[in-house]
């Protein structure tokens, strides 16, 4: 095994770590291989890259909107160049079948992109306010960009798109479980020929560059999306120097099945919705409530749904699932599966174990558990994994009372044939989206949560306004 370390990216250089000689191995989850060596930036690459950003805040700001546009469009054109490689990186650093990377994971790249410069040109920069007062949007400043390694280039594209047409600088700290997508899309930024110092590029981990990154004092903003956990030391690191900070945190959504949906439809949608990436989606459908009346005919789809998900190789075409990202993510999610059949759920597929016909690779068997009551743990923790949980509801009053029975809030789902139900119901759900019968998301829709699924919203104008400040200026005119 002979892969150079990747490298970081600070002030328009690619260096390796100037005293650090940590590395962290990012393992190919199909093959259990190792697919990148990081090389662990240390607290003085931390200010290097920052003072960067600090420099260059001042000439980009000040650099016309247009300019900025057409060199987020510039880098638009260089993914979709480059497309084949970002679907490739992304399948081998965490799993995605090629399908779900050509179609989704790296189509979030350019959609992003080009959602994000259609809110700015359709946004209202500057307007009069009052007799003499004008209000006017300005970039924040320099932003501290962590991502996630699930959707790694949805989560890179929604913060870089807006902080770069926003006028902000950046440092970004990829996660270090899934850095190719990364090491990628900053490439395309290098030959896109943003001024020095613009964008900046850390590698590292949270206990390694964490801190350092989130409580340094030329630092204004920090957007964040990942684990509640890291979400909560994140903002009191952020705190003592009264930073924005935006984050995107995890989920349990429900998704109540009424018996007037089309019952087979539904059912099928929610189970493989919820296998889709392997389970590892913040906004998966992990909870699926279901109507008593149709509970036992559902448990009958969603079983033979699940008995016949395939599972296959990342780098094969075909509708299979993959393998979840890690050996540790692996082992908590089948830590996960043995409490819920410990605390007596019923388990009608799946379970713990390798998934069969495969002797490598972190295979979980998609795992399906009725019976469960909403406060069994297997129902109120994020599992992060291949695991739907179908719990009975009487009516509307308590699905939806249980829908919200949850520390998260970030998406929910409504199946049924009565559309005044399902806009009523979308009203009450403590979630920051809801989809009824099927319905995707638009790029320029807002995505975020409620709750302990986070504070800010990304995607489109809203995504790019969690960028700016709003500044008055009295007498003006
Ligand atoms: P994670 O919190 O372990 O790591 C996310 C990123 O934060 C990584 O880059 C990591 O190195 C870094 N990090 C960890 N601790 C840190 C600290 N103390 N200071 C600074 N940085 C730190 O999450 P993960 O396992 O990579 O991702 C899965 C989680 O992300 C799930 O909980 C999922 O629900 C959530 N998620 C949320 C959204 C959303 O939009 N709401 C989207 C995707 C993923």
């Amino acid at each position: 095994m002979s892969k150079a370390p990747l490298k970081s990216y600070i002030n328009g250089e690619w260096v390796l770590p100037a005293t650090s000689t940590e590395t962290v191995t990012a393992i190919n989850p199909a093959t259990e291989e190792i697919c990148a060596i990081v090389a662990v930036c240390g607290h003085d690459d931390v200010d290097k890259a920052v003072q960067a950003a600090r420099a260059a805040f001042d000439g980009y700001a000040a650099m016309p909107l247009d300019d900025r546009i057409a060199l987020v469009e510039k880098l638009i054109a260089i993914f979709e160049r480059r497309y084949d490689e970002m679907v490739t990186a992304i399948s081998t650093e965490m799993g995605a079948p090629y399908d779900l990377s050509f179609n989704s994971q790296a189509e979030c790249g350019p959609g992003h992109l080009r959602a994000t410069v259609t809110a700015a040109r359709d946004m209202e920069w500057e307007r009069k306010v009052g007799a003499d007062g004008l209000i006017v949007h300005e970039p924040i400043g320099v932003c501290v960009l962590i991502t996630p390694w699930n959707w790694p280039v949805n989560q890179l594209a929604t913060k870089i798109g807006p902080a770069l047409v926003a006028g902000c600088t950046m440092i970004l700290k990829p996660s270090e479980i899934a850095p190719l997508s990364a090491q990628l899309f900053a490439e395309f930024i290098d030959e896109a020929g943003f001024p020095k110092g613009v964008f900046n590029m850390v590698h590292g981990t949270g206990p390694a560059i964490g801190n350092a990154l989130t409580s340094h004092p030329e630092v204004d903003m920090i957007s964040f999306t990942g684990s509640t956990r890291a979400g909560i030391q994140i903002a009191k690191s952020a705190a003592d120097t009264v930073k924005r900070v935006s984050q995107e945190l995890g989920g349990k959504s429900a998704n109540i099945v009424f018996a007037d949906a089309d019952l087979e439809a539904a059912v099928r949608r929610g189970v493989l919705h919820c296998f889709e990436n392997a389970g590892q989606s913040c906004n998966a459908p992990t909870r699926m409530l279901v109507e008593e009346t149709v509970y036992d005919e559902a448990v009958a789809i969603a079983t033979k749904v699940a008995a016949a998900a395939k599972l296959g190789d990342p780098m094969e075409k075909g509708p299979h699932f993959g393998p979840v990202v890690s050996k540790a993510h692996f082992e908590k999610i089948q830590g996960l599966i043995q409490i819920g059949i410990d605390e007596g759920a019923q388990l009608i597929a799946g379970g713990t174990g390798r998934a069969d016909g495969f002797n490598r690779g972190y295979y979980v068997k998609p795992t399906v558990f009725a019976g469960v009551h909403n406060k069994m743990a297997i129902a109120q923790e994020e599992v992060f994994g291949p695991v739907l949980v179908m719990i009975p509801f009487k009516d509307e009053a308590d699905a939806v009372a249980i829908a919200n029975d949850s520390p998260y809030g970030l998406a929910a789902y409504v199946q049924t044939g009565d559309l005044q139900r399902a806009r009523r119901v979308a009203r009450l759900m403590r979630a920051g989206g809801v989809s009824v019968n099927g319905a995707g998301q638009d790029y320029m829709a807002p995505f975020g949560g409620y709750k302990q699924s986070g504070n800010g919203r990304e995607y489109g104008e809203f995504g790019l306004r969690d960028f700016l400040e709003v500044k008055v200026i009295n007498g003006f005119y």
